[in-house]
């Protein structure tokens, strides 16, 4: 589905991605690793439009999409979750959802919200997404409650959730689990499984908990320094003499 050919993106003199290049498969769940610093979220920025690339192309589904910007790639299904933005904490989880479909389109979101809650069944439609996509990550119950109040891994759920109110194609995860308890980490595991097998979704996830990547992750794709190290099953690669100097550092 991705195609990833030689990218490198500078900051000033520094390269974060120093020529990488891989494949993400249509219908995978790949995993990204690598140690701090290896350029792996700025990888998923320039795929996802958040950062041009110094050089390089990024391909999907055949398509040449270097450069595009997020709006344009959240039309092709491409999406990258993003913390929740602090403006909307206070509005409820289930409203939260309902703006994503507007949200992303470069209309000023208040005012399209405002106009989403005078046509009636076309909100109605939205609410019923919202509290199927909430019921599938199982927090239904949360539904009214302000989304400032969830706790670190909830709010993950809701940024997940958030990639469900469209058919997304692939979801780029940035460190989805971090901080997040043991429970809920396999909620959002569970969760990631089922989009994956029931909806066609496929994943990039960033994560480091070994665990979660081993269990979840086929393949895995290690970077370091900017580029692609090794790439392989979670065991593979967790024997690769190159990945472990890499980990320990030479
Ligand atoms: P990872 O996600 O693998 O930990 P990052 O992609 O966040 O790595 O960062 C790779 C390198 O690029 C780091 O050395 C980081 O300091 C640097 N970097 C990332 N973003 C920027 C930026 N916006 N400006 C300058 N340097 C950056
Ligand atoms: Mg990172």
């Amino acid at each position: 589905m991705i195609r990833v050919e030689n990218l490198h993106k500078k900051f000033g003199g520094f390269s974060a991605v120093d020529g990488a290049s891989l494949r993400i498969e249509t219908g995978s769940i790949t995993g990204l690793i690598g140690p701090n610093g290896a350029g792996k979220s700025t990888l998923f920025n320039v795929i996802a439009g958040v950062h041009k690339p110094t050089s390089g192309r990024v391909w999907m589904d055949g398509e040449d999409i270097t450069g595009l910007a997020p709006h344009q790639l959240f039309h092709k299904g491409l999406l990258r979750t993003f913390q929740l933005a602090h403006e909307f904490s206070s509005m409820t989880v289930r409203e939260n959802l309902m703006m994503v479909p507007a949200g992303q389109t470069g209309e000023t979101l208040i005012s399209t919200w405002f106009a989403r809650h005078r046509i009636r069944a076309e909100e109605r439609a939205l609410r019923e997404r919202a509290d199927e996509v909430l019921n599938f990550l199982t927090i239904g119950h949360l539904a009214e409650e302000r989304a400032g109040n969830l706790s670190g891994g909830q709010k993950k759920l809701l940024e997940l959730g958030r990639t469900m109110m469209v058919d997304a194609k692939i979801v780029f995860l940035d460190e989805v689990g971090a901080g997040v308890n043991r429970t809920l980490l396999m909620t959002i595991a569970d969760a990631i499984v089922r989009l994956n097998k029931e909806r066609g979704y496929t994943f990039c996830v960033i994560e480091h908990d070994m665990d979660f990547i081993g269990k979840l992750c086929d393949p895995v794709i290690v970077m370091a320094e900017g580029k692609v190290l090794a790439q392989g099953s979670a065991d593979s690669i967790m024997q690769n003499e190159a990945v472990i100097e890499a980990y320990l550092g030479r």
